[in-house]
C-alpha cells in the first residue's frame, strides 16, 4: 500500500531534525550525527534497548530523537494536470471568474492584481499556481497529554474556483513537525525543504496538461501564510509579544488596544487618525541586513526578560523615548524572503479572524469563569493596573502570611451565578448550521468550557 501511495506521488520523507530545532538533516548536512550547535545527538540512546530490528531481522537500526514529516510538493501540483476536470479547475480563475469589481476570491483581491502587474511572465500562463500557506499547532492528544503541539503545514491552490479550494479535499498537506512545545520561532527551520521546491517552482517544472495535451512549464509562488496572531509572529519574524502587538504598521506604533506584558489589559483609546502606511518587504530586508539570527531552542536568549522593561524602569518615561528600535522587535529575517518575489507580496500575512475569535473569547471565559491559569484577571495584570495608576480599587492587596489578595472585579461570579451562566450554555438553542453545539463544550462539574476549538472546526 505504502509503495503504491508513493508511486502516486502521494508518499512523504521523514527528515530527521535536531531536538533542539536547530538544524534539519537534510542537505548537505544529510549524514551528519549530531547537531552543529550544540553536538546533540540525532539518535535516542542509541547502544540500548531504542535499537529496532528490521523486517529480515538482521539489521539494526537507531530510532532517531525527531522526525519530521515531509510531503513533496512538486509532483502533487502536477498530479493536478493530470485529471482534465482538475486542469480545467486551474484555469477557473483567469476563464470563469466575474470580475466586476467584488471581493469574492483571492484572485479579486489587490495583493493578487499587483504581483500580476509586477511579474507578466508568471502572469501570462493561468495554469501557473497561487498557493496560501496555513499554519497552526494542535494537541493530537488532547486530554491524555497536555503538553503536546503538533504542527501541520497546510498549503492551498487558489487557482480554483472558491466551493472547491477551500475544500478539505483541496488542501495540501506540506509537513507535519512533530515536537512537544511547537516549533515556534525556529519554524524556518522545518520549512526549509519545502522553501527549497518553492525555489525550484519559481522557475518552473515540466508538466504535462491533460487537458491541452502538451507539456509546459509550471510556475508556482506562494502568495501569503494564514495564521493565528501566535503563528504570525513564527512565521513573519515580527514579535507580537509585549507592547508593540502591531501588525502590518512600523512607523506608527500604534498605541490603543494595546496588550501589556502576558496579560489582557486592554486600553481602549479612541483612535481618529488614517490608516498607517504600509512597511513593504523591500523595506523590511533593509531593516534586517545587518542582523544575525540563530536557530535552536538553546541558542535563544530570552527575549522576553531581556527585553521588557522591569516595572521600575518604566515610571516617568515618555512613551516616545521609549519606542525601542523597529529593527530589535525582529526576531529573524523570516526564510520567506528567500522567496525571489516574497519582498514584492504586498500581503504577506493574513490573520485568521475566527481562529483569533475563538483565542480571545476562550480568555474571556477563563476569565469571567476564572478558571485556573486561564484568567487573564491575574496578579501580573492587577500589577499593571498600579503601573498604570488606574482603578485603585482593584489593586493587590498583601496579607499577613505575605500573600496578595485580589479584591474581586466587577465581573467576577459565585459559585451560584457560575453554574447559571454554564447552565444557559448547557440548554442554549441555535438555528440548524450556525453554530455548532457549544453545550457540549460545558463541563458542570467544575463549572467551565472545554475545546472551543472544536467549535470552530466544526462550525
Ligand atoms: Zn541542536
Amino acid at each position: 500500500m505504502k509503495r503504491l501511495i508513493k508511486d502516486l506521488g502521494l508518499g512523504y520523507d521523514k527528515i530527521h531534525s535536531c531536538p533542539n530545532d536547530c538544524m534539519l538533516y537534510w542537505g548537505d548536512q544529510k549524514n551528519q550525527q549530531s547537531c552543529h550547535v550544540y553536538g546533540k545527538s540525532r539518535w535516542m540512546n542509541s547502544n540500548t534497548e531504542d535499537v529496532n530490528t528490521d523486517e529480515g531481522g538482521a539489521q539494526l537500526r537507531k530510532k532517531p530523537v525527531k522526525v519530521l514529516r515531509y510531503f513533496p510538493l512538486i509532483p502533487r501540483l502536477q498530479r493536478l494536470f493530470m485529471s482534465s476536470k482538475t486542469a480545467e479547475s486551474m484555469r477557473w480563475h483567469n476563464d470563469q471568474r466575474t470580475d466586476d469589481g467584488l471581493l469574492r476570491h483571492p484572485a479579486d483581491s489587490l495583493a493578487w492584481k499587483s504581483f500580476d502587474s509586477k511579474f507578466l511572465s508568471f502572469a501570462s500562463d493561468p495554469r501557473n499556481v497561487r498557493l496560501g500557506l496555513a499554519a497552526d499547532g494542535f494537541n493530537p492528544f488532547k486530554i491524555m497529554s497536555t503538553s503536546y503541539s503538533t504542527w501541520p503545514i497546510l498549503l492551498v491552490p487558489y487557482n480554483f474556483p472558491p466551493w472547491i479550494c477551500m475544500k478539505q479535499s483541496s488542501f495540501i498537506l506540506s509537513m507535519i513537525i512533530p515536537g512537544e512545545k511547537g516549533p515556534g520561532n525556529d519554524i524556518d527551520i522545518y520549512l526549509q525543504p519545502l522553501i527549497e521546491e518553492l525555489k525550484q517552482l519559481w522557475s518552473g517544472v515540466e508538466t504535462y496538461d491533460v487537458l491541452r495535451k502538451e507539456n509546459f512549464n509550471l510556475r508556482v509562488i506562494l502568495l501569503w501564510t494564514i495564521n493565528d496572531f501566535l503563528a504570525y509572529a513564527n512565521l513573519s519574524g515580527w514579535s507580537t509579544k509585549g507592547r508593540y502587538a502591531v501588525l502590518v504598521v512600523l512607523r506608527k506604533l500604534v498605541r490603543s488596544g494595546c496588550i501589556m506584558g502576558s496579560s489582557l489589559t486592554w486600553a481602549i483609546v479612541g483612535e481618529y487618525r488614517g490608516a498607517p502606511e504600509q512597511t513593504v518587504g523591500s523595506e523590511i530586508l533593509f531593516m534586517l541586513k545587518d542582523i544575525n539570527f540563530s536557530y535552536g531552542k538553546m541558542n535563544q536568549p530570552p527575549i522576553t526578560q531581556t527585553r521588557r522593561r522591569s516595572r521600575d524602569e518604566s515610571d516617568d518615561e515618555s512613551d516616545e523615548e521609549d519606542d525601542p528600535n523597529e529593527a530589535e522587535l525582529w526576531k529573524k529575517r523570516s526564510i520567506f524572503f528567500e522567496l525571489p518575489y516574497w519582498e514584492h507580496n504586498i500581503l504577506r500575512h493574513n490573520l485568521d479572524v475566527m481562529h483569533i475569535e475563538k483565542n480571545v473569547c476562550e480568555n474571556i471565559i477563563g476569565t469571567i469563569l476564572n478558571v485556573d491559569g486561564k484568567s487573564k484577571d491575574n496578579l501580573q495584570s492587577r500589577l499593571d493596573l498600579v503601573d498604570m495608576r488606574i482603578r485603585r480599587d482593584l489593586y493587590p492587596q498583601v496579607l499577613p502570611n505575605g500573600k496578595y489578595r485580589l479584591p474581586p472585579s466587577i465581573f467576577s461570579m459565585s459559585k451560584k451565578e457560575k453554574e447559571v451562566f454554564c447552565m444557559v450554555l448547557k440548554d442554549i438553542k441555535v438555528p440548524d448550521a450556525y453554530a455548532s453545539n457549544i453545550s457540549r463544550c460545558v463541563s458542570f462539574k467544575d463549572r467551565r468550557l472545554y475545546s472551543l476549538n472544536h467549535m470552530i472546526t466544526t462550525s
